[in-house]
């Protein structure tokens, strides 16, 4: 079995997090529970930012908040000493709510809203990311009627898409996301965005993919960006003081990822970007990247409890936990893998091979397919792992399931920083047919 983090197994032969023994946590929080290695994440976070720092490059290092946005997680990236992306008006309250310094979010999204745009300049966010030729209007609309500045970065897409091991090269890029490098459009953006004085366009930003585990995608697209950098650096005089590189670094779910570390990611791209600007003589820009998975993936265990068991003679034996596809969507969505143990028999050896089943009405709702286990009864603790990025951030209420809390462990030391839905939260917005009739 592999552990991450401070997972390890402790001397009542459970599981431990944080110096918490998992057993614990259960019976104090209740199951399901989503647990973070806070450890964990502040290891992650510091393995991107040291290698820019050792390197001496001006970076920022942005929480991409989508992939689990809550007031604690995002103190805890302002701790760490990260910017925030944010991609809606959810977002960047939940992150203004926990008093991130505004000047250092970064306002992502393919179809802001207007109130959305009038929200971020409101509060002064230190960018937005402009997607498209309708958003790029639109804020000048919002910039001209607020008499409000603010700086940019274009997102592109250089034609280059990378999943895990591969990445695929794209002439024409068929995406919902920004202007195609190719085809003349990041160009004709540029030069409507310098030339409206309400714009400060700080650079370039690109998004190639997820759950990447090689250098090449981010190599070729930073290629791609400096091959028109250096016509638009002739022809507008324009060079960029940023040059976002995105997200989308891997991470180890099973035994089938092999994910590099954070610092390769950065020493590479550092090293090409210097290449880059050197053999086209143009100033080094900053760089900026942004993790999402990376930072809090491996770092997040759900702790369930077992229950109803089905056995299909000579098919499968079917184990039910009480959650499933309401708090992590991702098997049912794109076939998401897991690993799991029995938290409270880390131990012991598999005697049989079982499918985690959830307990949604949904025969897609299994969160794991073959899982080797110890004989597992009901009441048992099947803890999955790395569940902490778009796990809580996904869950729903299907099924009127109330979402797990959070809780946050470091150092022997477990605190509630979401907590667990309520049936009378269900209900909560919900309005009666007719008003009742009062005598
Ligand atoms: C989703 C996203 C990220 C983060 O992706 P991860 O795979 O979680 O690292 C970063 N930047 C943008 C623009 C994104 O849409």
């Amino acid at each position: 079995m592999f552990f991450h983090g401070t997972a390890r197994v402790n001397g009542q032969s459970h599981l431990e997090i944080g110096g918490m023994d998992t057993v614990e946590l259960a019976k104090q929080f209740g199951t399901p529970v989503y647990v973070y290695d806070v450890a964990l994440i502040r290891e992650r976070a510091r393995g991107f930012r040291q290698t820019f720092e050792e390197l001496g490059v001006k970076s920022q290092v942005a929480y991409a908040s989508k992939a689990f946005s809550s007031i604690a997680m995002i103190q805890l990236a302002e701790e760490e000493g990260l910017s925030l992306d944010v991609v809606s008006g959810g977002e960047l309250y939940t992150a203004l709510a926990a008093e991130f310094p505004v000047e250092r979010i970064h306002f992502h999204g393919n179809n802001k809203s207007r109130e959305e745009l009038e929200m971020a300049l409101h509060y002064g966010v230190g960018c937005i990311v402009v997607d498209n030729f309708d958003e790029l209007e639109l804020l000048k609309s919002v910039c001209e009627n607020k008499n409000t500045k603010t700086k940019i970065l274009l997102r592109v897409t250089p034609g280059i898409e990378a999943h895990t091991h591969d990445y695929i090269l794209t002439g024409q890029e068929d995406s919902k996301f920004g202007f195609d490098l190719q085809n003349g459009q990041a160009e004709a953006a540029l030069k409507q965005a310098i030339s409206t004085p309400w714009l400060e366009t700080l650079g370039i930003h690109c998004h190639i993919g997820s759950q990447i585990f090689e250098t090449t995608g981010f190599i070729l697209a930073a290629e791609k960006i400096f091959e028109k950098l250096s016509i638009w650096k002739k022809e507008l005089a324009y060079e960029p003081a940023v040059l976002n590189l995105g997200g989308g670094f891997g991470i180890r779910y099973t035994d089938e990822d092999a994910p590099i570390a954070a610092s390769k990611y950065v020493e590479e791209i550092i090293s090409e970007v210097k290449k880059l600007a050197g053999s086209y003589q143009m100033e080094m820009p900053e760089i900026w990247i942004e993790p999402g998975r990376s930072l809090v993936g491996d770092a997040g265990t759900t702790l369930y409890k077992t229950g109803s068991r089905k056995d299909v003679p000579n098919v499968r034996h079917y184990l039910a936990v009480d959650g499933g596809m309401s708090d992590n969507i991702r098997p049912a969505l794109y076939q998401a893998k897991y690993e799991a143990v029995l938290a409270n028999r880390p131990l012991e050896k598999a005697e049989e091979t079982v499918s985690i089943a959830g307990k949604c009405c949904e025969s897609g709702d299994m969160l794991i397919w073959d899982l080797p286990l110890p004989k597992a009864e009901r009441e048992d603790l099947l803890a999955v792992f790395c569940t902490g990025a778009y796990g809580y951030s996904m869950a729903n209420n299907y099924n009127r399931i109330p979402r797990p809390p959070v809780v946050f462990v470091e150092n022997g030391e477990a605190r509630l920083v979401v907590k667990r839905e309520s049936f009378e939260d269900l209900i909560r917005l919900d309005l009666p047919l007719q008003e009742k009739i009062k005598n």
